[in-house]
């Protein structure tokens, strides 16, 4: 059995309403001077929890607005600013998007490094400053997880920083908050989460621990985003995606992401496909590539989306890939690259790019070479 290591925020809360403690955690943090980072339509959604903060005697100090899938530059002019403010707490709220900046401008905001020296793994000098988190996708699982994602507009590539300074000490997942995703939305970002939890159990790294989180996590998905997409308002659809994100967000720091998100990067790079739809669009490309590999964990993954087994592992298998690929088609995901105007001749560069990935592509149970990235994106096209 592989070693592990579990590092997971302070408090994790989650269940309906629960956003609206969000003033007790500050004070179990001992803080006061907020930060917030959220998005346009999160903020004119948000007024009940800052109301509730406000009335808690917490000040906003300042509100930094950021867009879909941030990019570098984007992110330094919030880090100039947020350099020169005063505060003592980092609120997060929105998809990763947002969580993604609130995470980095804790760790850098007091620091001397520029986001350039922290791509990578473990390369974070550390935190001075509290972060507490509250999704509103369901979703990236960044409320949970040691990562965040920018995109190098120079390189093209969309990239990660991971460091347990990452992790913020409070997340606070509301599953109420999810209702005004919007059904393109919720049918990407919950597809995402599938992605997390499937790569997290078809993982070179895979472990009983977050073996565990990954099945439960696949069965509420898998069960329930169809009927969240079809009815936004059906609230315990949402429940149990935003618990499936959950459990595919815990499963991203220990085993993390493979093969599906490491050729995501690129159409999130050089295409700005939404992160959710790319994922969406490889994965059973790459379920296809790595079944030879491991029938026996994709057929569990098949069994966990409710296909019954009939002896044959293999058969398994590929009727669990066929349902990823119906669910998609379902949500009324594009399903191939051709249909989001990526040319063909574009697809030896994204190989190429793809290959840069390696922090991905090491937990990938069969190796990818650049060809076999290049038969991938075919298949997708
Ligand atoms: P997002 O944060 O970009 O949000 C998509 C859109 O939905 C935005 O316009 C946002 O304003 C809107 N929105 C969010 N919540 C809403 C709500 N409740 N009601 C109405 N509109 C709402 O999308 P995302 O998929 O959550 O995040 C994508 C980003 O997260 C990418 O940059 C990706 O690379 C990153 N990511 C990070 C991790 C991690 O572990 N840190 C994991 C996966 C993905």
């Amino acid at each position: 059995m592989n070693i592990i290591k579990l590092q997971q925020p302070g408090e994790i809360v989650f269940g309906n309403g629960c956003s609206m403690n969000c003033a007790e955690a500050l004070q179990s943090l001992n803080a006061r001077q907020v930060l917030l980072v959220t998005t346009k339509s999160v903020l004119a959604r948000s007024k009940n929890i800052l109301d509730s903060l406000a009335n808690s005697g917490c000040t906003l100090v300042g509100t930094e607005l950021v867009g879909p899938e941030p990019t570098r530059a984007q992110f330094d002019a919030v880090l100039e600013r947020a350099r020169k403010l005063s505060f003592d707490v980092v609120l997060g709220i929105g998809g990763g998007s947002a969580l993604d900046v609130s995470k980095l401008i804790a760790s850098l905001a007091r620091s001397s490094q520029s986001i350039g020296d922290t791509f990578g793994i473990g390369r974070l000098a550390g935190r001075e400053i509290s972060l507490v988190c509250i999704p509103t996708t369901a979703g990236t699982g960044s409320e949970v997880s040691p990562i965040a994602v920018l995109l190098d507009e120079a390189d093209k590539l969309k990239k990660g920083m991971v460091s347990r300074y990452l992790i913020p000490d409070v997340a606070m997942v509301d599953p109420l908050l999810t209702l005004s995703v919007p059904q393109d939305i919720t049918a990407a970002t919950g597809m995402d989460a599938l992605t997390h939890c499937i790569e997290g159990y078809i993982n070179k790294f895979a472990h009983p621990t977050t073996d565990t989180y990954a099945l439960r996590g696949i069965e509420l998905i898998s069960g329930n985003l169809l009927k969240a997409v079809k009815n936004g308002d059906d609230s315990d659809a949402r429940a149990n995606v935003a618990l499936g994100s959950l459990l595919g967000g815990l499963c991203l720091g220990p085993v993390g992401t493979a093969g599906v998100h490491a050729l995501s990067y690129p159409l999130g790079g050089q295409f700005r496909m939404a992160h959710g739809v790319s994922n969406s669009m490889l994965l059973p490309h790459v379920a296809r590539f790595n079944l030879p590999q491991s029938p026996q964990r994709h057929a569990d993954v098949a069994r966990a989306m409710g296909i019954p087994c009939n002896g044959d592992t293999m058969q398994t298998a590929l009727r669990g890939v066929e349902f990823l690929e119906k669910l998609s088609r379902d949500c009324a995901i594009p399903q191939h690259l051709a249909d989001f105007g990526i040319p063909r001749e574009a697809i030896p560069g994204m190989a190429n790019s793809a290959m840069q990935v390696t922090r991905l592509l090491k937990n990938n149970v069969r190796t990818v070479t650049e060809s076999d990235a290049c038969a991938i994106y075919e298949a997708a096209f």
